[in-house]
């Protein structure tokens, strides 16, 4: 199984090293943020599997956060846990109506915290559970990053490999040139967003090049007109 990209924001630094000893012993692969605007920036260049969230931060809050996440479609679906020292039983509904998962009330065990973060990450993504990813005949294997269809491995680039991840775990989203550049190269890289057609062409032509199946996964890339692309086997509407 892949290994699970967590991300703790946390300001107090000791209770931020003990989840991370914890994450750490308990082999995920843990971030960390202070604050709000530094987990922002971790997630756009980590895209974490999940995020630990603490609700008092300094400046914005941890709700706040969770409100930007959703309201950005590449960044709506990771999984949030909310540490609360709080237990005001209005700040927890209130986390949960905004789009947090779950919550955790501080004190809590290291024991306690990971059984959470393993029944949120098998509820959120099943898919993901062994490493892979399929859609008919084609599947993405994204332990021995190598691409089947009809399982006979495709030849693939490292750059093109990343876009199908991307796809096959966002299918039927429309995505911006921009969004697929923060997520597919992340957020603090340069790169023109005619870059992202260029990467586009080469997959297309990768997941075309075998006749085995009848097929074209290729076309199940669809240019969306003024917006960017998405993934869908579904007929295309623009
Ligand atoms: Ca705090």
């Amino acid at each position: 199984m892949a290994v699970k990209k967590i991300l703790i924001v946390e300001d107090e630094l000791a209770i931020r090293e003990m989840i991370r000893t914890a994450l750490d012993m308990a082999g995920f692969h843990c971030f960390e943020a202070g604050d709000a605007h530094e987990a922002h920036i971790q997630v756009v260049d980590y895209k974490p599997d999940l995020i630990l969230l603490d609700w008092m931060l300094p400046g914005n809050s941890g709700l706040e956060l969770i409100r930007r996440l959703k309201r950005e479609s590449i960044h709506s679906n990771i999984p949030v846990i909310m540490l609360t020292a709080r237990t005001d039983e209005d700040n927890k509904i209130q986390g949960l109506n905004t789009g947090a998962d779950d919550y955790v009330t501080k004190p809590f065990s290291p024991r306690e915290l990971i059984a959470r973060i393993n029944a949120l990450l098998r509820r959120t993504a099943p898919d993901m559970e062994s490493g892979r990813l399929t859609m008919g005949g084609l599947e993405l294997d994204d332990n021995s990053h190598r691409v089947f269809i009809s399982d006979k491995a495709i030849d693939i680039g490292p750059t093109e490999f990343k876009l199908l991840r991307f796809f096959m775990a966002h299918r039927d989203r429309a995505f911006s040139r921009n969004q697929i550049l923060d997520h597919v190269w992340g957020g603090n890289v340069y790169i023109e967003e005619r870059t992202v057609d260029v990467h586009i062409r080469r997959l297309r032509k990768a997941l075309r090049q075998l006749g085995t199946d009848p097929v074209d996964y290729g076309s199940f890339i669809q240019t969306v007109r003024g917006t960017g692309y998405r993934f869908s086997e579904l007929a295309p509407q623009t």
